[in-house]
């Protein structure tokens, strides 16, 4: 089988077993003779298999009894505005941390249904670090406070949660949940888009701290509301079959692997490997962003000469490694190493990449 690694930011990489797995059962789903995305959402067949899936990521996570998980629909780009009509009222307001393009978006769609606190933001230094906790203006009365722990496009991570005290601090996980082990009781609510690093696009996992749902907030038609969703146990309507499965599959492959400590393991290797290559090149590639805020999922990085980048993408996509452009928001080039990116990806893209160099030096 001829090898291609895919660096694509999403819809990512999903892992070849979870591909292979759903290959095989896509005529005859667990003896049913249909495939999984053929049945109803209400047969045994598939409550089984989505009460398993709820129970293996609170496994993998260790999500406490006192927390919903809920798989939903819409992007975390609809829970930017249906976040704040559930956790706040009309006259609340809520602290937002701008460390990137997507927490800014989450700030513009929720400007229509609450006062927004930019409580700090990295703006004005272009995203390349992250605003210091102890510079951030934060409001005690705030609904919740919310943050993208990851920045998908500018690749910068927060290493650590941050302390928020007793407001209800919400994340955007989408490009890092599962990467890591996480201690799920310091959040109030956390979000993630599927296509990243959990499975297909059209699903987005919710898990959020149950007192919280019940918040009033905005007057609002039910299949808006997380507390209706949970009463229903997401299927308030038909939900997203097959992104459920797909998930179901993405967490068993995780827990076979041995859980979210070796993925934790996986992941910082990959990246200290590939920002090596980078820092070592001796200028010919440059990633910006301040060591301590690197992330560990979304690598960018520039050529030290722009001219090469169409020369550099054909060749690597030639060469087998995939979706490497950069987000135009940047330029560039940038890596995803997602869960399902192996070492192997990386140590193919680093070898490409100082042969290049030498090649195009
Ligand atoms: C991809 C991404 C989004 C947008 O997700 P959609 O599912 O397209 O709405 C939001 N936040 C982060 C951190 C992302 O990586």
């Amino acid at each position: 089988m001829s090898r291609v690694w895919n660096f694509s930011a999403g819809p990512a990489a999903l892992p070849q077993a979870v591909l292979e797995r759903a290959q095989h059962e896509m005529l005859d789903w667990n003896g049913s003779d249909a495939s999984v995305m053929e049945q109803s959402h209400r047969g045994k067949r598939f409550i089984a298999m989505a009460a398993q899936a709820e129970a293996d990521l609170r496994e993998l996570m260790g999500i406490p009894a006192d927390y919903a998980v809920l798989f939903l629909q819409g992007g975390a780009t609809q829970h930017f505005a249906q976040i704040p009509m559930n956790l706040a009222g009309e006259h609340d307001s809520a602290d937002y941390i701008v460390s990137g393009h997507w927490s800014a978006k989450a700030v513009s769609e929720a400007r229509p249904y609450l006062r927004v606190n930019v409580a700090a933001s990295g703006e004005a230094g272009d995203y390349l670090k992250l605003p210091p906790r102890d510079s951030w203006q934060l409001d005690p009365h705030a609904a919740y406070v919310h943050y993208t722990p990851n920045e998908t496009i500018h690749g910068v991570e927060f290493h650590g949660i941050p302390d928020v005290g007793e407001v209800p601090l919400v994340a955007d996980m989408s490009s890092n949940i599962l990467s890591e082990p996480l201690d799920v009781s310091r959040f109030g609510l956390i979000y993630a888009g599927a296509q990243k690093n959990i499975g297909p696009s059209g699903l987005v996992v919710m898990i959020v701290r149950r007192d919280l749902l019940q918040r009033p907030g905005r007057p609002m038609a039910r299949i808006f509301r997380y507390a209706d969703h949970a009463a229903a146990d997401s299927m308030l309507n038909t939900p997203n079959t097959w992104g459920w499965y797909l998930a179901g599959l993405t967490f068993q492959w995780l827990l076979a692997l041995g859980g979210l400590g070796v993925m934790a393991e996986r992941n910082r290797a990959k990246a200290e490997s590939l920002y090596r290559a980078i820092d070592g090149s001796g200028g010919y590639y440059r990633n910006p962003i301040e060591p301590a805020a690197r992330s560990r999922m979304n690598v960018p990085f520039t050529l030290h000469d722009s001219a090469l980048d169409a020369v550099f993408l054909q060749e690597s996509e030639a060469a087998g490694l995939l979706a490497l452009k950069g987000h135009k928001a940047v330029g560039g080039m940038r890596a995803s190493l997602y869960n399902a990116v192996p070492m192997e990806a990386v140590q193919a893209l680093t070898g490409f990449m100082r042969d290049f160099a030498q090649r195009h030096g």
